[in-house]
């Protein structure tokens, strides 16, 4: 059962927003000043994909957000909240029929203080907003990327809100001309994308980095390591080095925003001929497909090789 209403129906242009058990317009949304999210970045966050309206992948971000709620002492309050059904209504209230969901949640309001009381009400707040995900030029023209080295902290499994690192690394990208930051470990080791995740077909063998404490485990790839499988794409959960990257047959970064977007150049230096690679363009398509079937829609157009 839903106990709030719906008091301001979205009119489908700009987005809707569920606060803490109501659904309202986005600027309508209050959160208090003492608010640890906004305080000390104590909270977690989800982005999930929208297409014809319907909520995609929807129990791999629930059971996503109830680990990094878990790996962050924060006991979610389910049965107050019950996201299976607030989102989808979310999405559907909003009439938005391709967009986002930015799920958030935070430990809740109480006088600063680093140290936490538990059973804090969290804040629980959802915002959908229209999003136009990669077409067919976009996937061609493909991406550029900025290897940084990675500063973050040891716990990036954690969907935490803390995202400064990735806010000044995709700035010195752009400030580079470069689409996306590259976090690469002190040994040359590619972890991930500032907010994606990297691939490589090295040798023919499709490869990403191991879902451990450096990099976030993304549902995209998950998707993609599974996809792989289905379509007898050799492939290994093996990390690669920059100098592996650099030599690779094909490169991807892969999100719930971004798809499968092919990798044309990374510090300046063009992967392979610049150009997607054929396992990049199964992939995508094979992924596009999967989108298209949960959200109820007709197989898409497949992209084609140029
Ligand atoms: N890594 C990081 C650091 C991210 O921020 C994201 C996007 N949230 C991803 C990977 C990709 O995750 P997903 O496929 O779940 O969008």
């Amino acid at each position: 059962m839903l106990g709030p209403t719906l008091n301001h129906p979205g009119d489908g242009a700009e987005g809707l927003l569920y606060l803490n058990g109501r659904f309202l317009r986005p600027e309508e949304g209050c959160i208090g000043v003492e608010d640890r999210g906004f305080l000390f970045g104590d909270g977690v966050y989800e982005a999930l994909k929208i297409l014809n309206g319907r909520c995609l992948w929807l129990s791999e971000h629930l059971a996503r957000l109830g680990e990094s709620c878990r790996e962050i002492d924060l006991e979610f309050p389910w049965a107050k909240h019950p996201l299976a059904e607030i989102l989808p209504r979310l999405a559907e209230e909003s009439g938005i029929e391709a967009g986002l969901v930015y799920l958030q949640v935070t430990r809740g309001v109480s006088p600063r203080d680093f140290d936490y009381t538990r059973g804090l009400e969290p804040t629980v707040m959802a915002l959908i907003r229209p999003l136009t995900f990669p077409d067919e030029v976009t996937f061609r023209r493909g991406i550029s990327l900025q290897p940084w080295g990675d500063l973050r902290w040891a716990r990036c499994d954690i969907k935490s809100l803390n995202l400064l690192p990735a806010v000044l690394g995709k700035r010195a990208a752009r400030e580079q001309g470069r689409d996306e930051v590259l976090w690469v470990a002190p040994d040359g080791t590619v972890r991930e994308g500032g907010s994606s995740n990297a691939f490589a077909v090295i040798d023919g063998v499709l490869r990403t980095h191991p879902a451990d404490n450096f990099i976030l485990n993304g549902i995209t790839r998950q998707s993609l390591l599974r996809l792989a499988g289905e379509l007898d794409v050799p492939h290994e959960v093996r990390a690669f080095t920059m100098d592996e990257l650099e030599g690779a047959d094909e490169a991807f970064v892969a999100s719930t925003t971004r798809d499968v977007m092919p990798v044309k150049s990374v510090g300046g230096r063009t992967i392979s001929d610049g150009r997607p690679g054929p396992i990049s363009l199964q992939l995508v398509n094979r992924l596009r497909e999967e989108a298209a079937s949960l959200a109820g829609l007709d197989p898409p157009q497949l992209f084609s090789r140029s």
